[in-house]
C-alpha cells in the first residue's frame, strides 16, 4: 500500500532567497535592482492594450528577438527569448547536454546548475575554484559533455576576462560552453564578442538584474543558429512557454532604453565601489566585484551570526551555509542610503561583539 510514493521524483529543488515583505525592510538578498524599470518600460506597461490578451502571444517573440538581434549585431536566428534566463538555461541544459560525459562547472557558482543536472539526469563534475576564487581554463581541459560558467560568477562577483573564455573554448571544441551573463552589465566583458568565432558558444542573459524587471520573467540567449534551433525544440516540446504578450511589450521598451539603464548601472557601480572601500576599512575581505553584489568575509566574524543579527534588525542579506563559503555573506548593492544604513548596522555589530 502506498507504493506509489516510491515513484515520486526525489529531488532537492533550488532554494531561492527569501521574498519576505516587511515594511521598511532593507532587502539586499536576491540581487534585484534597487532602481525602478525605465519610464519607457513603465509607460508600455501602463498603456498595454488588455484586449490583445484574448489572442495567444507570438510563439517566436519576434519583436523582442528582432530588437535583441539588432543590438548584438547578430542575425535573428541566433537569438532565443524566454521566461527568465532560468528558463533559457534549463532548456539549454536539456538541449545541449546529452553526452554520457560529465558537464563541468565550478564548485562555487549558481546553485541552480546542479539542480537542472539532477532534474534532467545529466552527470556533472564540479571543478574547484582556485584559492583566489578565480577559474583557470587548464582546470577544464578534461573529458566533458559541456561546460557552464557564470560570468561574473555568483556568489563571488568575480569576473574572468575574454582570455579565459578563448582558452576554454579552444580547449573544448567538441563541447558546448554556456556562459551565464546575468550580471555582465555591471562590469564584465561579454563573451558575445566571441560568438561569431565559436559555434559551440551559448550566452544567456536576463532582464532581471540590470534592467530592473525581475518580476516580469524575461530572459534571452545568443548562439549559433543550430544551438538556437535545439533550444527552441525543447521549448516547444513543453506546453507552451512562449513569452507572454505583456512581457514582450514591456520588455521591448526596456531593451530599447539603453541610456536610462546605463545611467542607473553607473550609479550602482559607484555605490558598490564606495561600499567596498568602507567595508575594507572595517577589516572585511571584499573581492573586487563586477556584479551588483559583493561577497565579503572577516577573520573575526561568524557570517551566519551576523546574517541573523542583521535580519533581526530588518536588513536581509544572503548567507549560504555551504562548504567553502559559509564564512562569507553576499550583499546585494541597494540604494546609497540603504548601504549607509547597512554599514552603520555592521559597525554597531562589530562594536557590540568586540571584533576589530
Ligand atoms: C539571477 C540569475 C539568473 C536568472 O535570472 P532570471 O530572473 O531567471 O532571468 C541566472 N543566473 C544567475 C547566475 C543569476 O544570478
Amino acid at each position: 500500500m502506498g507504493g506509489w510514493r516510491d515513484n515520486l521524483i526525489d529531488i532537492e529543488p533550488y532554494a531561492p532567497g527569501e521574498q519576505i515583505r516587511v515594511p521598511g525592510l532593507i532587502k539586499l538578498n536576491t540581487n534585484e535592482n534597487p532602481f525602478p524599470p525605465s519610464p519607457a518600460a513603465a509607460s508600455a506597461a501602463g498603456s498595454f492594450d488588455a484586449k490583445s490578451l484574448m489572442r495567444y502571444p507570438d510563439p517566436d517573440a519576434g519583436e523582442l528577438v528582432g530588437i535583441l538581434a539588432a543590438k548584438a549585431g547578430v542575425s535573428e536566428d541566433m537569438v532565443v527569448a524566454g521566461n527568465g534566463s532560468d528558463e533559457i538555461l534549463a532548456f539549454a541544459f536539456r538541449a545541449f547536454f546529452n553526452s554520457s560525459r560529465p558537464v563541468l562547472f565550478p564548485d562555487v557558482t549558481y546553485s541552480f546548475y546542479p539542480v537542472w543536472c539532477r532534474l534532467f539526469g545529466i552527470s556533472y563534475e564540479e571543478i574547484p575554484l582556485r584559492d583566489d576564487f578565480h577559474m583557470y581554463a587548464a582546470d577544464y581541459e578534461r573529458e566533458n559533455g559541456g561546460v557552464v560558467i557564470a560570468n561574473p560568477n555568483a556568489p563571488t562577483g568575480i569576473a574572468e576576462g575574454l582570455g579565459f573564455f578563448r582558452n576554454l573554448l579552444d580547449a573544448n571544441p567538441d563541447s558546448i560552453v554556456i556562459v551565464d551573463e546575468a550580471y555582465v552589465d555591471f562590469g564584465a566583458d561579454s563573451a558575445l564578442t566571441l560568438i561569431g568565432e565559436y559555434d559551440n558558444l551559448f550566452v544567456a542573459r536576463t532582464f532581471s538584474k540590470s534592467r530592473s524587471l525581475a518580476g516580469l520573467r524575461l530572459g534571452f540567449g545568443y548562439g549559433h543558429a543550430d544551438l538556437v534551433v535545439s533550444v527552441n525544440a525543447v521549448k516547444n516540446s513543453f506546453n507552451s512557454y512562449a513569452v507572454d504578450s505583456f512581457a514582450m511589450a514591456v520588455g521591448a521598451e526596456a531593451a530599447r532604453d539603453d541610456r536610462y539603464y546605463r545611467e542607473r548601472t553607473a550609479e550602482l557601480v559607484r555605490v558598490r565601489d564606495s561600499f567596498t572601500e568602507s567595508m575594507r576599512g572595517l577589516g572585511f575581505i571584499v573581492y573586487d566585484s563586477s556584479a551588483n553584489f559583493v561577497f565579503v568575509s572577516h577573520p573575526g566574524v561568524d557570517a551566519g551570526d551576523m546574517y541573523g543579527w542583521l535580519k533581526g534588525r530588518d536588513i536581509l542579506v544572503r548567507w549560504f551555509d555551504k562548504p567553502r563559503i559559509r564564512d562569507h555573506l553576499r550583499i546585494t548593492i541597494g540604494l546609497a542610503e540603504e548601504m549607509d544604513a547597512l554599514f552603520t548596522a555592521i559597525s554597531t555589530y562589530m562594536k557590540e561583539k568586540n571584533i576589530r
